[in-house]
C-alpha cells in the first residue's frame, strides 16, 4: 500500500500523490507571531516536518509555503502596549520562532511568507472578489458574503444554510461554531497601524493572507494543506471560500490536521498555570531532542498527552538509540554476514515504511526500529551478527533518523568539535602507554567536565556525548 492520508476533506483514508509534475504543493499555517510559540503550536509544526521529510522519502520533491502571521489583533495590541512599532514588535517574535523551530531541527519551508510583505496582492484579491459579488463594505472595512459561496461548510461538514445573512464578525480571534461573514479587510481604529491600499486604508484579516499567499507560491490548487484540527473551523472554511470564488477552481486536494495537545490530561491555559513555550520545557533541563521525539511519536490524529515524565521516557529512548548506533560503529564483530539477520532488516525497514505510509503512523514505525534493535542486540551478544550485517543495520537507523531525527546531540556553542575529541583521547592514549597515569586521568576528568563520556571495552575505546 502506498502513501495514504486521511483528508478531513472527505472524512476518507485516501492514497495520496501529487497531482503534477511529482512535486507536493503544500501549504502550513504558520505561526501567529505575537508571542513565544507554547507547546500545542509546535505538535502542529513537527507535524509539518514529519509531513515533509516522509513525503521526500516517498520520492516526491517539495514546494512548501509557510506564512508568519505579523500582522492581527493581538500584535497590535501588545505593540502598542510596549511602545514599539508593529515591525519592531513582531521580529522579536519571529525570530524565537526560528531559533525554537531551529532546535526542534524543523526543516525550513521552500517559501517563508511575512503577512505584511504581501499587502497588496491581499488587497488585490480582496478588490477582485468584489468585482465577483463576495464582498461588501461597511464603514471602511470589507467583509465576505457568505451566502454567497454555496459550498459554504464543506471542510467543516457544518450545514449553515439556514445561516442569517449579513451578521458580521471583524476580529481575528473566533469562538468556535461562531458562523459569520468574516472580515476580509479592517479599517484601522484609533491610532492603528494601517496601509493606503486600492481598498482603501487598513489591514488585512487573518483568513485571506493565507488564501493570497498560497496561489501566489502555489498556483490555484494545492495538493496538501495541513493545520491543527482548531483550524478547521472557522480558518480553513474561510481560505476555502476566499481562494474558490477567486480561482473557480478546488483550493486543496487534501486536508490533514494535527489533534490538541493536553497538557497533563487537561486543556493548556495560563490560568490553570500549565501554560508552556518550548523555552519553558527546555529551562527546565530537557533537551530539544526529547521534545521532538515525544511529538513525533504521539500519531498526529490521536490527541497528545504531555507530560513531564514522558519527556524523561522519550530521554531514556533516544539514549537507547544512540547506544546501538554507537555499538554498531565500535564493535568488532565477526566476519561473515548473516542471511537471516539480513531477511530481519528488510523486514523492519519494510514495516517502518508502511507504518507511516499508514497517515504517518509514528507509533507502529518506532515498535518496528525498537523491535529490530532488541532482536539484533540479542544477536550480538551471541555472537551472530557478523561484520557484513552492519551497513544493513546502518540503513535501518538512517532510515528511522531521516524521520524522525534525534541521533545527534544538540550541542553547545562551546562543545568539543569529533576531531577535539579524538585528539584528547589520543593525548590520553599516550600518557598511558607512558605510564603517565595521573595525566591520563587528567585527561578523562577534562573530558568529562566537556561532557564526554569515555568508555573502555574489549574493543578499544569509545566515547559519546552526555
Ligand atoms: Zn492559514
Amino acid at each position: 500500500m502506498a502513501l495514504r492520508f486521511y483528508n478531513t476533506l472527505t472524512l476518507q483514508l485516501q492514497p495520496f500523490a501529487p497531482e503534477r509534475d511529482n512535486t507536493v504543493r503544500m501549504y502550513t499555517c504558520g505561526p501567529t507571531v505575537y508571542d513565544y510559540a507554547h507547546i500545542g503550536n509546535f505538535r502542529s509544526f513537527v507535524f509539518y516536518d514529519l509531513l515533509r521529510r516522509w513525503i521526500r522519502a516517498s520520492g516526491f520533491k517539495l514546494d512548501h509555503v509557510m506564512n508568519i502571521t505579523d500582522v492581527d489583533d493581538k500584535i497590535i495590541r501588545n505593540a502598542v502596549a510596549q511602545g514599539k512599532s508593529l515591525a519592531e514588535y513582531s521580529e522579536i517574535y519571529t525570530q524565537a520562532f526560528f531559533e525554537d523551530a531551529k532546535l526542534l531541527r524543523l526543516e525550513v519551508p521552500e517559501h517563508v511568507a511575512r503577512a505584511t510583505e504581501h499587502i497588496d496582492q491581499m488587497a488585490d484579491a480582496i478588490a477582485k472578489l468584489g468585482e465577483k459579488g463576495f464582498t461588501y463594505d461597511t464603514d471602511g472595512s470589507v467583509y465576505y458574503r457568505i451566502a454567497n459561496f454555496p459550498g459554504y461548510g464543506k471542510l467543516s461538514h457544518n450545514d449553515f444554510s439556514g445561516m442569517k445573512a449579513g451578521a458580521r464578525v471583524d476580529v481575528d480571534e473566533y469562538e468556535k461554531a461562531d458562523a459569520r461573514d468574516f472580515v476580509l479587510w479592517k479599517a484601522p481604529k484609533d491610532n492603528e497601524p494601517f496601509w493606503q491600499t486600492k481598498v482603501g486604508r487598513g489591514r488585512p484579516g487573518w483568513h485571506i493572507e493565507c488564501s493570497v499567499m498560497a496561489i501566489q507560491y502555489l498556483g490555484d490548487t494545492l495538493d496538501l494543506h495541513a493545520g491543527g484540527i482548531d483550524l478547521v473551523f472557522p480558518h480553513h472554511e474561510n481560505e476555502i471560500a476566499q481562494s474558490e470564488a477567486l480561482t473557480g477552481k478546488q483550493f486543496a486536494r487534501f486536508w490533514v490536521h494535527a489533534e490538541f495537545l493536553l497538557v497533563e490530561g487537561q486543556k493548556m491555559s495560563k490560568s490553570l498555570g500549565n501554560f508552556y513555550t518550548l523555552r519553558d520545557i527546555l529551562s527546565r533541563g530537557y533537551p530539544p531532542e526529547a521534545v521532538r521525539y515525544l511529538l513525533a511519536s504521539v500519531p498526529y490524529r490521536k490527541s497528545l498527552n504531555f507530560k513531564f515524565s514522558e519527556l524523561k521516557t522519550a530521554e531514556t529512548s533516544i539514549e537507547r538509540l544512540r547506544n546501538y548506533k554507537l555499538r554498531l560503529e565500535t564493535a568488532k564483530f565477526p566476519e561473515g554476514l548473516n542471511e537471516q539477520l539480513v531477511t530481519r532488516t528488510a523486514e523492519a525497514v519494510k514495516s517502518f515504511r508502511e507504518a507511516m505510509d499508514d497517515d504517518l503512523n509514528t507509533a507502529e514505525a518506532l515498535a518496528a526500529v525498537f523491535e529490530y534493535i532488541r532482536d539484533t542486540n540479542t544477536a550480538m551478544d551471541s555472537g551472530t551478527f557478523l561484520a557484513g550485517n552492519v551497513e544493513n543495520a546502518k540503513g535501518l537507523l538512517q532510515l528511522f533518523n531521516s524521520v524522525f531525527d534525534v541521533l545527534d546531540v544538540t550541542r553547545s556553542a562551546d562543545a568539543l568539535s569529533d576531531a577535539q575529541v579524538d585528539e584528547f583521547i589520543a593525548r590520553r592514549q599516550q600518557a598511558k602507554k607512558a605510564r603517565d597515569y595521573k595525566l591520563a586521568d587528567s585527561i578523562r576528568d577534562e573530558l568529562t567536565a566537556k561532557g564526554i563520556i569515555l568508555e573502555d571495552t574489549k574493543d578499544g575505546i569509545r566515547w559519546k556525548r552526555k
